[in-house]
């Protein structure tokens, strides 16, 4: 079990965990790396991503850690919500309904903001079956690791508490994230 989110939301993890902001090695280095990433997490087959869509996806990343950390009781983060609000538009996230009775969110848009959609669109549905509210964002300064709080009474404050809990930045620390 350990940090893993049930689920299409642990895609969403992965995607906050593309940078590590202690060491500030980040996967989504360029624009090919981020179509990798996409078509490895099966949110997109394009064949290249331009700069403009980094710069978009590393947008809604930190976006995401934002209203994670809120998660984790820390601020309030409407400037994150903004930026969510704003990769919806850009994938047209429509409704799309099922039958019988079934309701779910589509991007219609093509390219890296329809992949970008996708990820805000397993947000969303985690808003509403309330998963959501257990992905977090390690509170410790300089952090932010994203994990999936299992704890009964949704308690957890830290990616680990040997490292973070303690504030103490042993060498271990990548490692335990590798
Ligand atoms: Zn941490």
């Amino acid at each position: 079990m350990g940090d893993q989110a049930p689920g299409d939301l642990e895609t969403l993890r992965a995607f906050v965990n593309t940078l590590e902001l202690e060491t500030g090695s980040d996967e989504l280095s360029s624009p090919e790396a981020l179509r990798k990433w996409l078509e490895e997490h099966g949110l997109w087959r394009g064949t290249s991503a331009s700069s403009a869509e980094l710069h978009a996806a590393r947008r809604l990343r930190e976006a995401l850690r934002d209203l994670l950390l809120e998660n984790n009781g820390v601020g309030a983060r409407t400037e994150a919500a903004l930026a969510l609000s704003d990769a919806a538009e850009r994938g047209r996230l429509g409704l799309r309904f099922d039958s019988p009775g079934g309701v779910r969110l589509e991007a219609a848009a093509a390219g890296v903001d329809g992949a970008l959609g996708r990820l805000v669109a397993i947000a969303a549905a985690a808003m509403t079956d309330g998963t959501w509210r257990r992905l977090k964002a390690c509170r410790a300064e300089r952090c932010g690791w994203a994990f999936y709080d299992h704890a009964r009474n949704h308690s957890r404050l830290w990616c680990s508490m040997a490292v973070c809990g303690n504030r103490t930045k042993a060498r271990s620390y990548r490692r335990r994230h590798a």
